[in-house]
């Protein structure tokens, strides 16, 4: 009897441990309490008859009717261990059935699960691959991270250049051929200007009529703008910054005129520049004043002269550019004032790519 209700108890316990919140096997849990109460109590009784077998071991044969009194109330047990294990065979096999279907169910979950799973996993490709294919038309780019240089041409369809083109800018000015260039002819005036600081540089369009002409082209002066360091280099060499110029011509060809900026004396142009600067960023200010490009030149006009490209999206060929050789200076607190809006804002080196670099003797 003991052991049958010990089973029981076990049997009771692996239920509950697997299906701690089945209320069956609660259930069974409490009937195994219920029913292992009257055992333990038993037990006492057990060892307070042990002094009495003791006691009768000497009269031995006088004990025999005693047990054979017994034997009535034995029976009444068996009687009860029998209804009591068909209870709990009844209950473990009610048990087992529920947990059979639990476990039913959970499988039909866990595959109707998997199938949602592979159905949203095929439904995330598809949708990469459509992304992946539709023509990009970004319009954020900058010059560091996911955003910078070397991700343009993914940006948006109309920079393909930025990747693909093999007459891009700036380019490491060396093994130029020494030539007798033509003198760049200009024609500036004091003109009304405006400001912006577009988040890419800091721009300075200029009031109309101001050309220059070379290769018996005109070009009429648009924007000025800044670059740090210099994008352009002479011998692997670059400078601080870089003062851009640029111009266009009545068909549209762009020509630009690149100022290297060392550190030195102070730059007229830049202070009156820096004077004016917008407080925030995109907006734009239109002073009072006017500004003569011609302060943004060099004393010497020798220059270097190739094809390359706008150095910013979307990277158009077919740019003539003039690079100065004589840089201008400005001082280190003008220099230290762009630093701080734009610390890096220089397009890096692109490939030469067999270019003929043309130079003043
Ligand atoms: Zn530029």
């Amino acid at each position: 009897m003991r052991n049958l209700i010990a089973l029981f108890a076990c049997s009771c316990v692996t239920f509950c441990a697997s299906a701690a919140n089945d209320p069956a096997a609660a259930a069974a849990a409490k009937l195994a309490a219920s029913v292992s109460r009257p055992a333990s109590a038993m037990v006492p009784v057990a060892k307070k008859a042990e002094p009495v077998e003791k006691k009768a071991e000497p009269v031995e044969k006088k004990a025999e009717p005693a047990e054979k009194k017994a034997e009535p109330a034995a029976t009444n047990e068996e009687e009860a261990e029998v209804e009591l294990s068909a209870k709990i065979a009844q209950r473990l096999a009610a048990l087992r059935e529920r947990q059979q279907a639990r476990a039913t169910a959970a499988a039909r979950a866990k595959k109707l699960a998997d199938a949602k799973r592979r159905q949203d996993e095929q439904a995330a490709l598809a949708a990469a691959a459509a992304a992946a294919a539709a023509p990009k038309h970004g319009t954020v780019w900058s010059y560091e991270g996911e955003t910078g240089p070397a991700n343009w041409s993914k940006i948006n369809v109309d920079w393909a250049k930025c990747g693909t083109g093999n007459r891009q800018s700036p380019i490491d000015l060396r093994d130029g051929i020494k030539v007798n260039l033509e003198q760049i002819s200009f024609d500036y005036h004091p003109s009304s200007f405006s400001e912006v600081n577009n988040g890419h540089t800091i721009q300075v369009t200029v009031g109309g009529g101001n050309f220059i002409t070379v290769g018996n082209m005109a070009y009429e002066l648009q924007e000025i703008h800044f670059h740090r360091p210099s994008e352009e280099k002479v011998n692997g060499k670059g400078t601080e910054m870089v003062m851009h110029l640029v111009h266009r011509s009545a068909e549209g060809k762009v020509a630009i005129i690149a100022v290297l900026l060392e550190r030195g004396q102070p730059h007229r142009l830049i202070q009156t520049i820096w004077d004016n600067l917008p407080l925030e960023k995109h907006d734009v200010v239109s002073p009072s004043i006017v500004i003569d490009p011609t302060d943004a030149l060099p004393e010497r006009r020798e220059y270097f002269t190739y094809m390359g490209s706008l150095t910013e999206p979307p990277c158009t060929e077919g740019v003539l550019w003039m690079v100065f050789k004589q840089p201008m200076q400005a001082s280190p607190a003008q220099m230290a004032l762009y630093s701080r809006m734009y610390p890096l804002n220089a397009r890096p080196l692109q490939a030469t790519s067999g270019r003929m670099i043309k130079e003043s003797n």
